[in-house]
């Protein structure tokens, strides 16, 4: 090897001894009489000293090193006169006899440093310098343990990681994907798998039993911080079990994670229906760091001659505690912040409950004192308190209520990110209408099971169809989803039937999956996380970017590489793709 050490292990312990470091120029400062290089690697920083007595072509050289010069020296490891306590090779330095220079470098374009001056596109694009920065390489080290972790606690588990294919076939599951054309088949396309799903149910057919898989998966989707068109997941399927052994296993696989990689004791997950979450925090992945739960008041408030409240199929509230005092201008803040069309709120009635123990809403005209102390009964509001109100149509005015109830956590300081409440959310709903198609879609996958006894409620009420699915949520994130899968054909195909594929239509997509039910497919489960989101929750990063080595930005393109890009006629031909020219 090139080195004898790495740029962060030497201390005074090694007072005397012979070493040979190799590293990146960090920075270099001539002090005259002397020359202090600080010689970097992804271990740490050392520094090396050279002074007046040293040979004066050794100090030449010193004196050209730029930042990011790839050097190897030579020296002795002697104690420096000014500590530096804050890291562990502060107390010494290096000595030394023999420098050599690598490999130059041009000037990089932002500071290697922690606080760096570049920018976003910058840092993108010099995406392998960026990577020499500790707090992003941190999150790659960090992202490497967890993984190894999860490995070892499944393979404990006698899960086996199976590798399936990333060529597959174009399916409905929710997104776009992503296709490639067929060189060898004219005018036919594989597509990248927004997940292994249907793979791993075969592996279940197969007999495996118990898989996991560390794995890319691709859609197509417009792009947000916490969406990648690449993502990775930790797939994960069992066969005969329950739901509550799905439950089990990987609720104890997240408490490890947090326990063996950030020495947090989790504690037990609490659980919440769906329809709870929903009416509680009009949210499917509530943040549970903080209380603040809707209380609704249809009833309350109604014959007030209010017309918004009276015409409203729902009125509902968060009781903002300590909030009264908030002046004019806070309130109307959170009016506007209702009122952005990222909300789409008409407004927002509030009730202070002021320390003095009068009430005062926003809607006196209407609600006398007397009534406003019914609101404060049903809110169990306090002196200090501020109610802030919402009404109209119960799934619109739910969803308004949660933005609100978040921005209103984060003002309030509620959003930790070294606090974390996990949970998991049970019996979602195994169909969701959508307005655009006017029909229902699965709200999981199709694959998904609904709860045996409500399988009679399948053509009469499909929408109050719970299915056996199950999310795992912490802050407000949704890490994980699964479900207990259907693993019977007829079942399977009464599914589709009532999704709106024809008897073609499904035999042509999913014929494989259904005659292989015919085969002896036993019950079987699972769930997958989002592993690139769990790392980012891990290192408190709101953006999955940073625990990415090479991420994309927010038009899906790699601008380090330049990518998608087009390509040559040849290809194109080759391709038997046709272009308009
Ligand atoms: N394949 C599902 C997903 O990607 C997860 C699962 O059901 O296991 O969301």
């Amino acid at each position: 090897m090139l080195r004898t050490h790495t740029c962060g292990e030497l201390t005074i312990k090694d007072l005397g001894k012979e070493i040979t470091l190799t590293g990146w120029v960090q920075k270099s400062r001539d002090l005259g009489g002397m020359t202090f290089v600080d010689i970097r690697d992804r271990y740490g920083i050392t520094q090396l000293a050279f002074n007046s007595d040293d040979d004066a072509d050794l100090r030449a050289k010193a004196r050209e090193l730029g930042r990011e010069f790839v050097i190897s020296v030579k020296g002795t490891v002697i104690e420096r006169s000014s500590k530096n306590l804050k890291i562990a090779t502060g107390e010494i330095e290096i000595k030394v006899s023999k420098l050599d220079i690598l490999n130059p470098a041009k000037l990089p374009p932002f500071l290697i440093e922690d606080e760096t001056d570049g920018g976003d596109d910058l840092r993108m694009k010099y995406r392998y310098l960026d990577l020499r920065r500790n707090p992003v390489r941190n999150n790659l080290v960090l992202r490497h343990k967890m993984a190894q972790e999860v490995r070892r606690y499944l393979d404990g588990l006698d899960f086996i990681e199976v590798e399936t294919p990333v060529l597959i076939k174009s399916t409905p599951e929710g997104a776009r994907d992503f296709v490639v054309p067929s060189r060898m088949n004219p005018g036919e396309f594989y597509a990248l798998p927004q997940s292994p799903q249907t793979f791993k149910q075969l592996l279940m057919v197969s007999g495996f039993d118990r898989y996991f898989q560390i794995v890319k998966c691709f859609r197509d989707e417009d792009l947000r911080a916490d969406r990648q068109p690449e993502f990775t997941q930790i797939d994960c399927e069992m066969a005969f079990i329950e739901q509550e052994d799905i439950l089990n296993v990987f609720e104890g696989l997240i408490k490890n994670l947090f326990k063996n990689v950030k020495g947090i004791d989790l504690g037990e997950v609490p659980r919440m229906q769906y329809a709870d979450a929903m009416r509680l925090y009009g949210s499917d992945k509530p943040d549970t760091r903080f209380g603040m739960q809707f209380v609704e008041l249809t009833e309350v408030v109604k014959g007030a001659d209010f017309p918004v409240f009276d015409n409203a199929e729902l009125v509902v509230g968060i009781n903002a505690k300590g909030c009264a005092e908030y002046t004019r201008k806070q309130l109307d803040e959170l009016t506007d912040f209702v009122k952005r069309p990222q909300v789409g709120a008409t407004g927002l009635v509030y009730c202070r409950y002021n320390n003095d123990g009068s009430l005062k809403s926003s809607v006196d005209k209407f609600y006398s004192e007397d009534a406003l102390k019914k609101w404060a009964a049903a809110f169990g509001a306090e002196a200090g308190d501020l109610m802030l109100v919402m009404a109209g149509p119960a799934e619109k005015v739910r969803k308004q209520l949660n933005e609100l109830r978040l921005e209103m956590g984060n003002r309030l300081g509620l959003r930790d990110k070294n606090t974390f409440a996990p949970l998991w959310v049970l019996d979602f709903p195994l169909l969701e209408w959508d307005e655009e198609s006017g029909r229902y879609h699965a709200m999981h996958h199709p694959f998904t099971s609904p709860k045996p006894e409500d399988i009679s409620l399948l053509d009469s009420k499909p929408g109050e169809v719970r299915a056996n699915a199950y999310d795992m949520v912490i802050n407000g994130t949704e890490i994980g989803g699964g479900s207990i899968r259907i693993h019977d054909r007829e079942l399977q195909a009464l599914m589709f039937k009532h999704l709106g594929f024809s008897k073609e239509e499904a035999q042509k997509q999913f014929g494989f999956l259904m005659e292989a039910f015919e085969f002896g497919a036993p019950p079987h489960g699972g769930i997958a996380f989002g592993f690139d989101r769990l790392v980012s929750i891990f290192a408190g990063l709101d953006s999955i970017r940073d625990v990415i080595a090479f991420p994309k930005n927010n038009s899906g393109r790699d601008v380090m590489i330049d990518s998608p890009s087009t390509i040559s006629e040849e290809q194109l031909k080759e391709l038997s793709i046709k272009t308009s020219n």
